[in-house]
């Protein structure tokens, strides 16, 4: 949990999760309890485990959203497009803000040299590019998860993979 919090784009690999688990609890937990716990998050639709990721479900973002929000405060960024709780999106290598990947994609659509709408400086994390035109809540995103695999940066934004687009 705290560790998909604190990564950028919202997701954590289970490599991550387990070495997390090793540190944690004085290592009461073993590995195999920590996967069978991660399955039933799974199973109970808090989690979204994908090639070996996870994230948060979409009913979990939305009933712990204020429990997030207090709890995580430093953490979490509101989107700034749309200035909802965004666990998941892209945040500007420049000024800091984040944007859910559909906000990003809606927001960057048509552009040719996308920029961000706070700093101005062009964006430069990849364009994710949602086919569906559903309104969804943003903050699901769960149809580009498969775009930004390999983009799971914890701590900083320096090592990240710019792709040409
Ligand atoms: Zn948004
Ligand atoms: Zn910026």
């Amino acid at each position: 949990m705290d560790l998909i919090i604190d990564s950028d784009s919202g997701f954590a690999s289970s490599t991550n999760i387990l070495n997390l688990a090793d540190h944690l609890q004085n290592k009461k937990m073993k590995k195999k309890e920590v996967e069978q716990l991660l399955q039933n998050f799974v199973q109970d639709k808090w989690l979204i485990e994908q090639d070996g990721e996870y994230s948060l479900h979409t009913r979990c973002i939305m009933e712990m959203e204020h429990y997030i929000q207090n709890t995580y405060q430093d953490l979490v960024k509101t989107c700034n497009i749309c200035h909802n709780i965004a666990v998941q999106g892209q945040i500007c290598e420049n000024c800091g803000i984040k944007i859910h990947l559909t906000c990003v994609e809606r927001y960057f659509r048509g552009q040719s040299g996308p920029r961000c709408p706070q700093c101005t400086e062009p964006w430069t994390q990849e364009i994710p590019r949602i086919s569906q035109t559903s309104s969804e809540m943003p903050s699901t995103s769960q149809v580009v998860s498969s775009v930004q695999g390999g983009r799971r940066n914890v701590s900083t934004a320096s090592t990240r993979a710019r792709r040409p687009l």
